[in-house]
């Protein structure tokens, strides 16, 4: 079974084509820049070079078709036709309280996606768009398959996803946590229970997803029983540009001093806070290391906060199972960036956690970085988000067909 994933932005949209019996990705690209011109890179592994296009692409039907013009292409191709696609597996951010998984997309289930979009319209209404589009250029014959980035967390219980606000505006509103990088958390859960061969019932696991968007998810039992990010992916960790947890009268204070409204404070605490607000220097980790080694404090203070507060949701979700038993580190700084490994594992030995500095030299690798003798086990797991979804699709595809 061939398996197209496709993650639809506003202006842009990847995918990648996976051959499910191997599991395997035959080819992957980006679209970008949709509905201004249109602009194609595609990755065909069987060549050197990429493929790098203008092509024009009004809207999202016409950079499916173009996504589906190159996979057919007979000098960057992969398959002959596109009827070699057999599914396609969407990534929706918000599912709200309607999806605990992924799901066969019907109409109700469209139904449901756009009645999320007041809790997420950047992201709920391109993902809609982006399913619109494969329905209309490959037909309402190819299964699509819908895959929440909040799903797995609808696992917490109400005492972690309650705000203590008043109860009347999550009954109003559903304002409440939800979580998000589900996908993620739950792969490299289910990496970690394989990696120490003990069932995921038996585990009490703290994921650290930490990249440009990063959070913390406490995991008992294989369930997701609390998380960092809340009722948007705003929340948490101070993040590239992204302020996480702030005292919410910061706000209000900013708004009568800066002469900003709430929404334009909402742009200030997503796109320019976070370790490129303290720093001032970039929302990139490679830049803030380049940073800290010519002297920079600020940049400096800017990691610290990143690495304590990483620290501060372990030692909150330890005490909250009661114990851990795995620590992982996954996407782009969790997986590369040995030094906020490092720092934010320390002076955890009395918790059972001690990482070794030979183990942690590699990156970008799966491994146990914990010393032999530790009570906990510190792994680094590359996470790989595209694979669960065309995973799940080929489950729904294939039990639908069953039934
Ligand atoms: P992601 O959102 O998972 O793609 O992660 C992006 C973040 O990972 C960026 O802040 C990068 O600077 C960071 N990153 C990627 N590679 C490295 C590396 N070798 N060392 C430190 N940070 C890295």
């Amino acid at each position: 079974m061939n398996v197209l994933v496709i993650n639809a932005g506003s202006s842009s949209l990847k995918y990648q084509l996976f051959d499910m019996d191997t599991k395997g990705v035959l080819a992957k690209g980006l679209c970008e820049r949709i509905g201004i011109d249109g602009r194609l890179t595609h990755t065909n592994p069987k060549k050197e070079d990429k493929y790098k296009a203008d092509v024009p692409m009004k809207d999202h039907a016409d950079a499916i078709r173009a996504v589906i013009d190159i996979l057919i292409d007979k000098e960057w191709g992969v398959i002959e036709s596109m009827s070699e696609i057999d599914a396609v597996g969407h990534r929706v951010v918000h599912g709200g309280e309607y999806f605990a998984d992924s799901v066969l997309i019907d109409d109700s289930v469209i139904e449901a996606i756009d009645a999320c979009i007041p809790l997420a319209p950047l992201h709920n209404t391109p993902n809609l768009i982006g399913i619109d589009a494969c329905k209309n250029v490959m037909g309402e014959n190819v299964p699509q398959v819908a895959v929440f980035d909040t799903a797995f967390h609808q696992t917490m219980p109400p005492v972690d996803y309650i705000y203590s606000i008043p109860y009347e505006f999550y009954q109003k509103y559903k304002i409440r946590r939800y979580g998000f990088h589900g996908t993620s958390h739950k792969y490299v859960a289910q990496q970690a229970s394989e990696m120490l061969g003990i069932p995921l019932e038996h585990l009490r696991i703290i994921t650290c997803h930490l990249g440009n968007g990063s959070s913390v998810t406490a995991i008992k039992g294989g369930k997701s029983i609390d998380t960092s990010m809340g009722f948007t992916p705003l929340a948490g960790l101070p993040m590239g540009t992204r302020s996480g947890d702030i005292d919410p009268a910061i706000i209000s204070f900013l708004c009568e001093h800066e002469n900003k409204s709430a929404e334009e404070m909402l742009e200030v605490m997503n796109k320019k806070s976070g370790v490129l607000g303290v720093s001032g220097v970039s929302s990139d980790f490679r830049d803030l290391d380049n940073a800290i080694n010519e002297g920079n404090d600020r940049a400096k203070l800017a990691k610290d906060i990143f690495i304590n507060s990483v620290k501060k949701l372990i030692g909150a979700y330890i005490a909250e199972m009661g114990g851990v038993d795995a620590v992982v580190f996954t996407a782009g700084v969790g997986e590369n960036d040995r030094s906020v490994r490092w720092d934010v594992c320390e002076h955890m030995e009395y918790l059972g956690i001690k990482v070794d500095p030979e183990k942690n030299k590699y990156r970008g690798r799966q491994m146990d970085i914990s010393v032999d003798y530790a009570r906990v086990r510190v792994l680094v797991i590359p996470t790989n988000e595209e694979l669960v979804i065309a995973e799940d699709t080929k489950r729904l595809v294939e039990k639908a067909e069953e039934e």
